[in-house]
């Protein structure tokens, strides 16, 4: 019989596809004697043959898709494999000690590690230290007789199936090939979901076990709307689920002919509509979603996706590419919120107890380390603010002080830019996130010396109720309507607008359809979401009376005690 399992529906869509199994094999193995040491060294070198054709294709591979730059890191893999020093002191373990090609391997290579990563002072020296490791990996993995997953290599239609995904590891997902993705760990605002809503692959995340229920190749139904996944799924389960695919099929299609109308309620308010994006790439979806801005640009990922720290240039180019692209929409710049789950191999972050609560994003940038960074990166939009309608947010801030540091910081660049003769806009807003509850208490206070907040529930949420956003137990506590995140809300909302300021929202909750009629009731302005759940928000919303959303909303503020108590008032209130 067909296995089912449940986990948190985190990207729509239906897929029917085999399991491609993102899992990293295990790699142990025992140092043995041997006697014929020649074979041993035959093995080595069919070892190193099949590792340099792999190596080989993948960088062929990643020069179509990323470029020549980002190929050339395999090219530095591909190097290793042919460097005689290496290889020549492998083969002389083998022989003078008789032990196999796996230990061998494993010795010789961890020394020059050991070597290279003993050179603290030399990055060129470090960087050699991780080919070593990468390749190693990728040789003693043929010695074993298995294989290392390789996701930009998918070239036929499966499911991604993994113990958890890196915001990088599905950056690298063709969504041509990759139908779905599955993880045992994770929750709705994990990156790694809101990432497949902006490329639109269905995905299911946190259901604690898939790895554990599913081999490579076996047929799985994914169905991430609900967070249903069937393994081996039968013949009329097969039929069904093609079945649920056209209708959402349908559905999209229906939402589809708004991509070109106003946003407006029954009683005709206009509410903003704006997406969240990661790279200028996603702005070809946001455009074809009719976004009406952009909401949150998270830059960070130009650093992730970067080899090196981007330079000035590079990010100029970038943010004028977006705001160009939006011409003379707003576009809400986010600046780098590195750390939490979204690291950088070349900034040597200590390892922490709770990243999250952590040295991450504003505080990474206000610091003797970060300074730099985030000096060019200011510099950066301040150049970039010609070319369209720019708005610049700190996120991750929790007192004034910080907010006023991170101010000060742009209108010292400002000014050098000014007495360098370069033109910058003099209409930029400078916001905030709204994502520390200490923010969101004194909202009054920022509402006074920002030009706007924007609500970033999904961590406003996880601070709030001191529930993990990665941590599949506790994300039944990820409670956008529960009535102490709606005072919240209501408590910022109110407060920017006493100051003639505007608020909006960029966490998940902006696009959440049974939070939108809540917050049309309490006056949000902007809402940014993944541009994939902008079209259903404005049919929604086509259907909504405002006023009658203001008593849903007081009511919900006032009266409910718990969530259910708000999500049966919203379906009392939104038939
Ligand atoms: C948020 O916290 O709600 C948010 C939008 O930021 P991120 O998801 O990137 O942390
Ligand atoms: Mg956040």
């Amino acid at each position: 019989m067909a296995d089912k399992l449940k986990g948190i529906a985190a990207s729509d869509g239906i897929a029917v596809a085999k399991a491609y199994m993102l899992v990293q094999p295990d790699l142990s193995f025992q140092k043995t004697s041997v006697t014929d040491t020649q074979a041993e060294a035959q093995r080595l070198d069919d070892a190193l043959a099949e590792s340099t054709k792999e190596l080989q294709m993948i960088r062929d591979k990643a020069k179509q898709t990323l470029g020549e730059e980002e190929a050339q890191v395999f090219d530095a893999h591909i190097m290793v494999l042919a460097d005689p020093e290496l290889v020549g002191q492998i083969k002389d373990s083998i022989k003078t000690n008789q032990v196999n090609a796996e230990s061998a391997l494993k010795e010789v290579t961890d020394m020059f590690i050991s070597i290279f990563e003993g050179m603290e002072d030399n990055p060129y020296m470090q960087e050699r230290a991780a080919d070593i490791k990468d390749v190693t990996k990728r040789v003693l993995a043929h010695l074993l007789g298995k294989s290392l997953p390789n996701p930009a290599m998918i070239n036929e239609e499966v499911i991604v199936v993994a113990h958890d995904l890196t915001p990088s590891d599905t950056a690298q997902l063709d969504g041509k090939y990759v139908k779905a993705f599955v993880t045992d760990i994770g929750g709705r605002t994990s990156h790694s979901a809101i990432m497949a809503r902006s490329l639109e692959i269905p995905a299911i995340v946190g259901t604690k076990e898939i790895t554990q229920k599913v081999s490579a190749n076996q047929m799985l139904a994914v169905d991430g709307i609900h967070g249903d996944v069937i393994i081996d799924p039968t013949a009329d389960e097969i039929a069904e689920f093609h079945q649920a695919a056209s209708a959402y099929a349908a559905q999209k299609a229906e939402w589809d002919k708004l991509k070109n109308a106003k946003t407006a309620t029954k009683d005709g308010k206009h509410f903003e509509l704006a997406a969240n994006i990661g790279t200028p790439k996603d702005l070809t979806g946001v455009l074809g979603n009719g976004g009406e801005g952009i909401g949150l640009y998270r830059t960070e990922f130009l650093y992730m996706d970067s080899p090196d720290f981007p330079t000035e240039d590079d990010q100029f180019k970038a943010y004028k590419a977006v705001l160009e692209g939006m011409a003379g929409k707003p576009v809400v710049v986010r600046t780098m919120d590195i750390g939490g789950d979204k690291e950088l191999p070349y900034l040597q972050l200590p390892k922490e107890m709770n990243p999250f609560l952590g040295y991450r994003a504003l505080r990474i940038s206000l610091s003797e380390l970060g300074d730099g960074m985030f000096r060019t990166q200011i510099r950066a939009l301040l150049r970039a603010s010609v070319f369209g309608n720019l708005r610049i947010m700190f996120p991750m801030v929790a007192t004034l002080v910080e907010f006023r540091a991170a101010k000060k910081i742009f209108l010292e660049e400002k000014a050098k830019l000014q007495a360098e003769g370069v033109e910058v806009s003099e209409t930029i807003q400078v916001g905030i996130m709204i994502e520390i509850p200490a923010a969101a208490v004194i909202a009054d206070k920022f509402a006074k010396e920002v030009d706007f907040m924007s609500i970033g529930t999904n961590d406003l949420i996880q601070y709030t109720m001191a529930a993990d956003r990665m941590n599949e137990r506790v994300s039944y506590l990820y409670q956008p309507y529960n009535p102490s995140i709606l005072r919240l809300i209501k408590h910022v909302i109110d407060s920017a607008h006493k100051e003639g300021k505007w608020a909006g929202m960029c966490g998940e909750m902006a696009g959440d359809q049974t939070a939108v009629p809540l917050l049309v009731g309490l006056g949000l302005d902007e809402f940014s979401m993944s541009a994939t759940s902008i079209l259903k928000t404005r049919s929604l919303m086509s259907r909504l009376d405002t006023n009658l959303m203001k008593e849903l909303a007081e009511k919900a503020v006032t009266e409910a005690d718990t969530l259910e108590d708000v999500v049966a008032l919203v379906s009392e209130y939104v038939k």
